[in-house]
């Protein structure tokens, strides 16, 4: 029964620092990485970044060279899909037939873009982006069209739509809420960066949903909107969140209540099997709640963590959550959380488009938003993950230096 195999599936972002980090840590035995999409694993967030602007050759997306997986004597198998796991016997059943035995069995297996329920969601020139395969396809229609639709105004439709509208595309957005990034970020950021996509060109409607899509031999023509205005598209993004990919661990009777839970040692309802990145369901320290967090901090850090586990080093996940965003000529990097802060301080200024929010509460420092102001940003994750002491009213100094509040700890 079993073997002294790690297996991890999902060969993303989490998955491949797993195996890395694993062999690192020292571990000698069998590692197999597989995931279902045929790709050497790559990097997701410049798919809507440098890729989607021809910035950067697909080569350049790559989380490691095709030679690091031999070498580090890491089996990876792609195009490969796990479909069930049989716990008793410590065996994980694939599509192809193959059958693989482990000891230890780690689900990175991320998520799927949100389908909207709607008429006309799956014709052609109807897109989602998750995976490179899909952000080929993305990049080349934007090339032959000028009418641009995007549904949702969450990251990936506002990187988007920024790229496209610095093209010279007609692009225009839809969003359910009143704001962009609403889950994200605060009131204040989200008011700023509606005016800056206007000034990029990008035309934004809040509190309007699409009531269908519709084509003409199978291509998309115009969207519908729920006022019965017909827009003429040719093309249409769909960027409206994630679903974790959690069905194979709930198939397996692992408790999965939106995602995969785990503990703080990323162990799941059973001890031979763990999950890591964007499909876990965890208890976040900096937030003091359960939640999901989908970001490439979470899938490296946790992957860090878990590596160190498996080989029997103490260790715990509570690491500062940070995130980064380009849209235009922005840089929004975020640490902590600020949504539940009942004081924001500002420093540096909107007109500059050079800023950063301070998050308090009950005096405490929670999350600080950067916008262009990636010094402020690299400091607040020390400030947050060190738990040095800072104060509301020092923040709020214009003339405080805030590189003596971490120079001090050296
Ligand atoms: C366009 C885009 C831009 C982004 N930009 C940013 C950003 O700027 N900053 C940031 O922090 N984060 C960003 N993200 C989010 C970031 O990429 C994710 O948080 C990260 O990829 C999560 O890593 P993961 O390992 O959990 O999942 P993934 O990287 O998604 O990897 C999971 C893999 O598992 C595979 N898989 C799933 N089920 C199975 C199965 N049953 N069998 C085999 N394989 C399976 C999936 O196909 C996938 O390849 C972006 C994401 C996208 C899509």
């Amino acid at each position: 029964m079993g073997s002294d195999a790690i297996v991890i599936v999902g060969a993303g972002h989490g998955g491949v620092q797993l195996a890395a980090s694993l062999r690192e840590e020292g571990y000698g035995e069998k590692l197999v990485l597989l995931g279902d999409e045929k790709d050497l694993p790559y990097q997701r967030p410049p798919l809507s970044k440098a890729y989607l602007k021809r910035a950067t050759p697909e080569d350049g997306v790559l989380l490691r060279g095709p030679d690091f997986y031999p070498q580090n004597k890491i089996d990876l198998l792609l195009g490969e899909r796990a479909t069930e796991i049989d716990r008793a016997a410590r065996r994980l059943h694939l599509k192809s037939g193959q059958v693989l035995d482990y000891s230890k069995l780690i689900l990175a297996t991320g998520g799927v873009q949100r389908r909207l329920p709607i008429e006309g969601a799956h014709i052609d020139g109807v897109f989602s982006l998750r995976t490179m395969e899909e952000a080929r396809a993305l990049r080349d229609k934007l090339e032959t069209s000028q009418n641009i639709i995007v549904i949702g105004a969450g990251f990936i439709g506002l990187e988007f739509a920024a790229t496209a509208a610095s093209q010279g595309r007609t692009v225009d957005l839809f969003e359910l809420a009143d704001r962009p990034m609403a889950r994200a970020v605060t009131p204040q950021t989200s008011a700023f960066f509606a005016e800056a996509h206007k000034a990029f060109g990008v035309n934004l409607h809040f509190r309007q949903s699409i009531n269908a899509i519709k084509g003409d031999g199978g291509k998309v023509t115009s969207v519908v909107l729920n006022d019965g205005t017909a827009m003429a598209a040719d093309m249409v993004l769909i960027g409206i969140g994630l679903v974790p990919s959690d069905e194979l661990a709930r198939a397996a009777g692992l408790d999965a209540p939106n995602g995969i839970k785990v503990d703080e040692r990323l162990m799941t309802s059973d001890e031979n099997i763990f999950a890591i990145g964007d499909t876990v369901y965890h208890y976040n320290t900096h937030r003091g709640a359960e939640m999901r967090l989908e970001s490439v901090q979470n899938a490296t850090d946790q992957a860090r963590t878990l590596a160190k586990l498996l080989v029997g080093k103490p260790a715990n996940y509570d690491h500062v959550p940070w995130f980064w965003s380009d849209q235009g000529d922005l840089k929004l990097q975020i640490a902590g959380f600020l949504d539940e802060s009942d004081q924001i301080i500002l420093r540096g200024s909107y007109e500059q488009r050079a800023y950063s929010l301070f998050g308090f509460k009950n005096g405490a420092l929670t999350g600080v938003e950067s916008i262009n102001k990636s010094g402020d940003h690299m400091l607040a994750r020390r400030l947050l993950g060190e738990h040095l002491p800072v104060t509301p009213e020092f923040i709020a100094d214009p003339e405080s230096d805030l590189k003596s509040l971490v120079r001090a700890r050296r």
